[in-house]
């Protein structure tokens, strides 16, 4: 079942649905399943896939199994098994079978021993290398291994053998004896089971054979009655395969369809390499803000919803493409704008007396909570003699077009009053420490009696009642749209971005952040949305920036330089 009413738009997964439901294929069922592989965290590509399984059965009133591809035991674990619970059901969806590939290790061995008396399955004693070798090219036949007519006795025996643990990994394999001229390679003998003694998470020693995907997907789509098993479209060329198994065991006829895997601009989406750059240390962990991981992009601040309008959005497709991060980014601040309260924040203080506000003053004044959500109600705002504004909102001598604060200029305090600047301190190496304004007493909550107009408004917090905080500011983790875009030998890693991560340790916050829960999101007017961090300790909250607002400023600034190499 899915969490979101709205039907997506029409795509050709569907329409073979529908097909399907009218010509009465599987008695009007729809039965999906998502098959992470437990060797790794998800990631938003994973979310694309999650979004179509889920989505097209709950709009049909069919089921969705969580199923776990667990047949490679080497690099499965049961951390990742968790993490991939967890993160279904945090982008909004819930299973109803929740299976595992080794649960069906028992009858996929049966299923062996049924083909190997069918005359359909033969024991190799090849190498692997020796397979590969006679494999043949796309234009060139393969070749016939010479063990290929081996007795059913002998092949009976052997593979019971294989089973029993006699022979080491890597000796035998067991191979569908389909056609070694087959204009697909696939097709060519390929292996169905492996000798690897390796313990695996659920099914311990018991086994020292596993059944290659290729054995093991269809069958558990058929074992499972699923009617449409999606996958990315690298397993096209195995779907004649996926097929043949079917049709040779006579089990239940799961189709498999097709889709575009998800590539993101400025973004790894490999789970392989994900793992590299945890393990290398390059990222604080699966979960750090920075990665692609559904635990990264949560722990930033990414909300489900956004997610799962951003693959509603991108749809699915016959051809490999690539999606812009802004896209995704486009639907994380749609989505944040209507939920997430605003609060002031200054990420530089600079600091600003107002000479002409009592000593010992403070005002509440009023703020609303939310524009965007009347019910959001309002707050209050202590103002006092002495506030923080942020550095980037003064210019001593101001460049034509910038509207902030400079000398002599009147800027509006965001629900404060209208300040004038009329100095600064400066210290031993010129730099401006404080700036002092005088205030208008009648333009209290930033209005003008008169009428007059100021071109800019800014935010600050009041100096006495800040809490301080560490902010975390994210860029790309990679500095090019493709990070696998490398020269010959070289890692995808010198593409990593040394300036994806900046710590702001001396951020102010108003007064009403300071209990704010980990995982709660703001928008920090005039600077974007941040979520609070798991670091964050009573005493001092850490904010991580989910995603800027569009800076108009800063792209005047940026146009009107050279362009940098
Ligand atoms: P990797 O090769 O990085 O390990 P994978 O495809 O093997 O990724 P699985 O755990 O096997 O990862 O994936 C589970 C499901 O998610 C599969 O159906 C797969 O096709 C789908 N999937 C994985 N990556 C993407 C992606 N980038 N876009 C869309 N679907 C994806
Ligand atoms: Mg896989």
């Amino acid at each position: 079942m899915a969490a979101s009413p709205s039907p997506a738009p029409s795509n050709f997964v569907r329409d073979i649905i529908l097909d399907d439901l009218k010509t009465n294929k599987y008695e009007a069922r729809v039965q999906t399943r998502f098959p992470p592989e437990p060797n790794g965290y998800l990631h938003i590509g994973h979310a694309k896939a999650i979004c179509l399984d889920f989505g097209l059965a709950d709009e049909f009133g069919g089921k969705t199994n969580l199923r776990f591809d667990d047949t490679n035991p080497e690099k499965e674990e049961t951390e990742y098994v968790d993490s991939i619970q967890e993160d279904v059901k945090w982008l909004g969806f819930h299973w109803d079978g929740l299976f595992y590939a080794s649960d069906y290790f028992d009858q996929l061995y049966q299923w062996a021993v049924k083909l190997i008396k069918a005359g359909k399955a033969y024991v190799d004693d090849l190498s692997a290398e020796e397979i590969r070798k006679h494999r043949g090219t796309l234009t060139e036949p393969g070749e016939d291994s010479p063990y290929r007519s081996r007795s059913l006795e002998e092949n009976l025996d052997l593979f019971e053998r294989m089973k029993a643990g006699e022979f080491p990994d890597g000796s035998r394999v067991l191979r569908a004896k389909i056609d070694m001229a087959s204009p697909n390679l696939n097709m060519r003998d390929p292996v169905m089971y492996r000798i690897l003694h390796a313990e695996h998470h659920r099914t311990g020693n018991k086994w020292c054979i596993y059944p290659m995907y290729d054995f093991a997907h269809g069958q558990s789509d058929s074992l499972e009655r699923v009617t449409h098993s999606m996958c990315t479209l690298e397993f096209e060329d195995h779907r004649p395969l996926y097929n043949w198994f079917i049709e040779q065991l006579e089990i239940f006829p799961s189709r498999q369809i097709e889709f575009d895997r998800l590539n993101l601009t400025y973004t790894q989406l490999s789970k392989r390499k994900l793992l590299q750059l945890v393990e290398q240390k390059h990222v604080s962990g699966w979960d750090d803000p920075r990665m692609p991981t559904l635990s990264g992009i949560r722990r930033r601040g990414y909300t489900p919803e956004a997610i799962r309008n951003f693959c509603k959005a991108i749809g699915v497709s016959k051809t490999n493409g690539s999606i812009e991060l802004a896209m995704l980014e486009h639907f994380v601040r749609e989505d944040l704008n209507k939920r997430a309260p605003r609060a002031m924040a200054v990420l530089r203080p600079l600091k600003v007396v107002i000479d002409n506000y009592p000593q010992n003053q403070v005002e509440e004044m009023d703020a609303v909570n939310n524009p965007e959500d009347a019910t959001a109600g309002t707050r209050e705002i202590p103002l006092s003699r002495v506030l923080y504004i942020e550095r980037d909102d003064f210019r001593e001598d101001p460049p034509k077009g910038y509207y902030r604060l400079s000398p002599g200029r009147e800027v509006r305090l965001r629900y404060g009053y209208l300040v004038t600047c009329t100095g600064v301190v400066k210290n031993e190496k010129d730099e401006v420490i404080e700036v002092h304004c005088t205030y208008d007493p009648a333009t209290r909550g930033g209005n003008t009696p008169d009428g007059r107009k100021v071109k800019s408004t800014i935010h600050w917090v009041s100096a006495a009642h800040a809490i301080d905080a560490e902010v975390r500011l994210y860029q790309t983790l990679f500095t090019k749209e493709d990070p696998n875009d490398t020269k010959d030998g070289e890692d995808f890693t010198v593409n990593l971005n040394p300036q994806s991560l900046e710590v702001r340790n001396s951020a102010k916050l108003e007064p009403s952040l300071k209990n704010a829960p980990a995982g709660s999101r703001y928008q920090f007017e005039r600077l974007g949305y941040f979520c609070v961090d798991l670091d964050s300790t009573p005493g001092k909250p850490v904010f991580n920036r989910t995603v800027a607002l569009k800076d108009t400023w800063a792209k005047v600034e940026k146009k009107n330089q050279p362009p940098r190499n």
